[in-house]
């Protein structure tokens, strides 16, 4: 059973329609809410060569149609970026961030340096390999990425671990160090386009609106895991996470905005019935 008095929240970017996998994200966050808890909805407009507002409109129309209810006003991520920049002032003032100015291609160029092995690939694509590591804040310029220092931010802290209630790995999930700096690295916390990032904005709202469980799709576990870091270096209160399954398509690949078979309103308007939606995501029809 969900924890009493739970709140969840589905969060989508405005970047496409939303297809099956969206609804069902949608449903597993207003059930774990239940009766009892709050179901809210944030809109992560946060990339804005990327979201459209006419996205936000049908994002809306979509779970009306689902009949999915969400409590209280929509929460609008880039209403918050006076917040998510304080957070990084909070963090370079415990020198715990440092200026970027590597293009993809560098990072690509400089791992294929014969001493520096095979690249790993990290929730946000190849881990850093480093370059500008070091460097200052004073010397920010504003075309710079703004990049955790993953060892330093580390050795500020004890162990940290969070509590999953999800189907697919229940348990108390310690974070190991050692795999954090291999496997993650110094992620980007201040993308140049836009003075945030997802990890950031996502841990800070989760936050500011008293989030107390996160429900997400299993390919965010390693993110999760960047998100504790940060709740901790932040001083956040600690939520709990289920992750759940990936909707795929008959060939097993996980289904993509791009995807518009599967988007929700070209099935609606192909005659589905929220019920058949459910249905065919395996949940009990509703009707
Ligand atoms: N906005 C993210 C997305 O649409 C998900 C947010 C989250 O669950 O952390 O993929």
């Amino acid at each position: 059973m969900p924890p009493e008095g739970a709140v969840t929240r589905f969060a989508p970017s405005p970047t496409g329609p939303l297809h099956l996998g969206h609804a069902y994200a949608a449903f597993v966050a207003a059930e774990r809410a239940g009766p009892q808890g709050r179901f809210l909805l944030r809109i992560e407009d946060i990339d804005r060569e990327r979201c459209r507002e006419s996205y936000v409109r049908a994002i809306l129309d979509d779970l009306t149609w689902l009949g999915l209810e969400w409590h209280g006003p929509i929460w609008r991520q880039s209403d918050h970026l006076g917040s998510h920049r304080k957070a990084l002032k909070k963090l370079a003032a415990q020198g715990l961030i440092y200026p970027c100015k590597c293009s993809r291609g560098d990072i690509r160029a400089a791992l294929s340096a014969p001493q520096e092995g095979a690249p790993v690939i990290g929730p946000d694509g190849f881990v850093y390999p480093g370059a500008c590591r070091g460097r200052s804040m004073l010397d920010a310029g504003s075309q710079d990425a703004l990049r955790l220092d993953m060892r330093k931010a580390l050795s500020r802290i004890g162990p940290l671990a969070f509590q999953e209630n999800g189907p697919l790995h229940p348990d108390q999930h310690r974070l190991d160090p050692d795999w954090m700096i291999a496997h993650v690295g110094d992620v980007v916390l201040s993308r140049r386009d836009m003075g945030t990032s997802y990890h950031l904005s996502v841990v800070l709202d989760d936050a500011a609106q008293a989030i107390t469980e996160v429900t997400r799709g299993v390919d965010l576990f390693d993110a999760t895991m960047i998100h504790v870091l940060l709740q901790s270096l932040l001083e956040l209160p600690p939520v709990t996470y289920w992750h759940h399954d990936l909707i795929r398509d008959e060939d097993g690949k996980r289904l993509a905005k791009r995807d518009d078979a599967r988007a929700l309103a070209t099935l609606r308007a192909d005659g589905a019935t929220p019920s058949d939606i459910r249905l065919s995501l395996g949940l009990p029809s509703g009707a």
